[in-house]
């Protein structure tokens, strides 16, 4: 299988850039609930995220939807299946992100009510930077905390220019 090398994204390298949000064109198929390409996601992070028993996994290569609107996080390549997000452990940001309790950063646990009340008390968003601290410092495991599978910096940079945007936070 021969792979391009990804392109550039601001995240540092120890967040696993790699795997990063930066899209890339896809091989495979697109996502059987809406239609839409997914992100290869490692067998790892599915295995980690799901409440279910491991046996329901099947002989494939899965990837990520984050179509918000689509009740589908997980499809198998070859062999369809779907895995919705009631069969995981976690709610996943994608999913819903205008709702302010699910997390948005799984790693250090910070949702978009967490950053809010973080500007509000202090006049500032210090999160971007508290990630990256906690990257650097090798304390990150977005590769089984996020179900994404990558880094959560683009999303978290995501939700405090939409916050901003609102109005929600100076
Ligand atoms: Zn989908």
């Amino acid at each position: 299988m021969s792979r391009e090398s990804p392109p550039a994204c601001e995240c540092p390298p120890e967040a696993g850039a790699a795997t990063c949000e930066v899209p890339r064109a896809s091989p495979d198929g697109p996502c059987p609930a809406c239609g839409k390409p997914g992100k290869p996601v490692d067998l790892l992070t599915v295995k980690a995220m799901l409440a279910v028993p491991l046996t329901e996994l099947r002989a494939t290569r899965y990837r990520f939807c984050k179509t918000p609107e689509c009740p589908m996080v997980y499809y198998g390549v070859d062999a369809d299946h779907p895995i919705g997000e009631t069969a995981l452990r976690e709610r996943v940001h994608q999913k819903h992100p205008e709702d302010d309790d699910v997390f948005v950063c799984y790693c250090f646990r910070h949702t978009p009510a967490t950053i809010r009340a973080e500007v509000e008390s202090t006049g500032r968003s210090t999160v971007v930077e508290a990630i990256t601290a906690g990257i650097q410092a090798g304390r990150c495991a977005c590769e089984v905390r996020n179900p994404q599978g990558s880094c959560c910096l683009g999303n978290v940079r995501a939700v405090v220019e939409n916050r901003k945007r609102k109005g929600v936070i100076p």
